[in-house]
């Protein structure tokens, strides 16, 4: 009976993830595929709880009551500007959970491991042990603990892959054998150290991306544990892990003009620590007043969210001016922009959350073409993802990337606090240019401001 509810449990626990992916690409199903996501998870718990295996549940309610003590905190109060970290530390667990099983499979079973078990074992223990390490440094990278500019060194790359080759080469040995017990923790050091040292070439500003490739590695391990222990569901939920992270950095690779290769070696976040300086050029800058004059006056306005609008959180107040704009019969849009913010659909989910209509929210390739004939893009914290410089310039580090064609508009305002420089520690030509009108302040307190302008005592006007 428990056997048939685990089965049973395991197939819906299956579709359901699959919905969930698919749910969740698009905006107005999001929240459905969240909750899809987690009643497989709940059904997936569920399943493998009845497992005839299980002799005591002593240690599994210590566990439970523990990651639940970690794990509510941190989604609670965890900042949204921190998902990726949070995201690298999740990943960090469920590596080392999977590693873990893996060893401890391997110690108790020596002598039974076939070799296939064997090689999905490795694979399994070499990956989750290296995601382990790896999104620990991610997150140290990130959180400012560890030095988040690229530490690299003459060989570095063959130094790495020679390491790892070494790890893979014992762990051939074992598949082999399986009773040399004496070399198992060589592969598992050999991981760790290959972690640690495939993420310090890599800079902070590269660390989104990485996240999202670690998130694939945990993935395939916990499909390889899913071989070992032969679990379907293990099997299907780390393919889908793995396949979607691997999709995910691919489309952020696209979204910056990278490449894998440049992500991995390419020491990006140097040129952040370089570069960090703006050049002291005459800008236009102009206060609420001005710019709400000349936003009222448009007929179509076209809002740039970014990085900075989610650091002020200053969704609600966008939300607020969309209104007052709206109801002076301005079209109000918002283009987004794939890679704007610290991770995919930071902009939407945030949009979302202040109940900014969908169909307002239009992706890069789709609003481009209508940039040139609105009469305003409004740069809420945005930078990076507005510079013209990746049109044009090969030497900046952004060259290549796609991006917003703002200063095609016919006039630019710019929300930002100062002329400090994005995430790519560069300066943004677009600042210099003659339609540009910089609204220096914080873009929360800003946006207030020009919805106090329009519906304020410019009402009636
Ligand atoms: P950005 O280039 O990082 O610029 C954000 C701007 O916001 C800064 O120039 C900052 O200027 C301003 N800002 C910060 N706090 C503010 C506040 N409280 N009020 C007003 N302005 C504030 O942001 P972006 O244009 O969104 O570009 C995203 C960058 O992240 C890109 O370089 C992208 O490649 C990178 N990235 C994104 C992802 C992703 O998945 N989204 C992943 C990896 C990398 P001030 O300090 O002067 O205010």
């Amino acid at each position: 009976m428990e056997a048939y509810f685990a089965q049973f449990a395991y197939l819906a626990a299956a579709a359901l993830f699959i919905l969930s992916l698919k749910w969740l690409s698009h905006p107005t199903t999001a929240r459905r595929g969240v909750k899809a996501g987690e009643v497989g998870m709940a059904l997936a718990i569920a399943g493998t709880l009845v497992h005839h295996e299980i002799v005591s549940y002593q240690w599994i309610l210590v566990g439970f009551v523990l990651g639940s003590a970690i794990g509510i905190p941190l989604a609670v109060f965890m900042p949204m500007t921190h998902v990726p970290q949070r995201t690298a530390l999740s990943h960090a667990f469920g590596a080392l959970a999977a590693a873990l099983v893996g060893t401890a499979e391997y110690y108790l079973h020596t002598e039974q491991l076939s070799t296939f078990t064997m090689t999905a074992l490795s694979l399994e223990v070499i990956l989750g042990f290296l995601t382990f390490t790896g999104s620990l440094m991610a997150f140290g990278k990130l959180q400012d603990l560890v030095p988040s500019r690229p530490i690299v060194y003459k060989g570095q790359n063959v130094v790495n892959l020679l390491l790892l080759a070494v790890a893979v080469a014992i762990a051939g040995y074992l598949i082999v054998n399986p009773g040399r017990t004496e070399l198992f923790p060589a592969v598992a050091v050999l991981s760790l150290l290959f972690g640690v040292l495939l993420i310090i070439p890599i800079g902070g500003a590269d660390m989104p991306t990485v996240i999202s490739l670690l998130n694939a590695y945990a993935g395939l391990s916990a499909a390889a544990m899913g071989f070992m222990l032969d679990n379907n569901l293990l099997i299907i939920a780390g393919a889908l892990d793995g396949s979607s992270g691997f999709i995910l950095s691919v489309i952020m690779c696209r979204a910056m003009n990278r490449s894998f290769t440049n992500v991995l070696f390419g020491g990006f976040g140097q040129v952040q620590m370089t570069a960090g300086t703006a050049e002291e050029r005459p800008v236009r800058s102009a206060t609420a007043e001005e710019a709400a004059a000349i936003l009222e006056a448009a007929s179509s306005v076209i809002v740039v969210p970014g990085y900075g609008m989610a650091v002020a959180q200053a969704q609600h107040k966008v939300r607020e001016l969309y209104d007052a704009l709206s109801r002076r019969g301005v079209d109000v849009k918002f283009a987004i922009h794939p890679v704007a913010g610290r991770m995919p659909g930071h902009m939407n989910v945030l949009l979302a959350e202040a109940d900014i209509p969908y169909d307002k929210l239009v992706e890069m390739e789709e609003i481009n073409p209508e940039l040139p004939r609105a009469d305003v893009a409004l740069i809420i914290g945005a930078n990076d993802v507005t510079n013209p410089a990746a049109r044009h310039d090969k030497a900046s580090p952004i060259y290549g990337m796609p991006i917003l064609d703002v200063d095609k508009a016919r006039t630019v305002m710019v929300i930002k606090r100062s002329m400090s420089p994005g995430f790519a520690g560069i300066d943004n030509e677009l600042y210099y240019m003659d339609k540009t009108m910089m609204l220096f302040g914080d873009a929360k307190s800003f946006v207030g401001e020009l919805v106090k302008e329009l519906s304020g005592t410019r009402t009636g006007v």
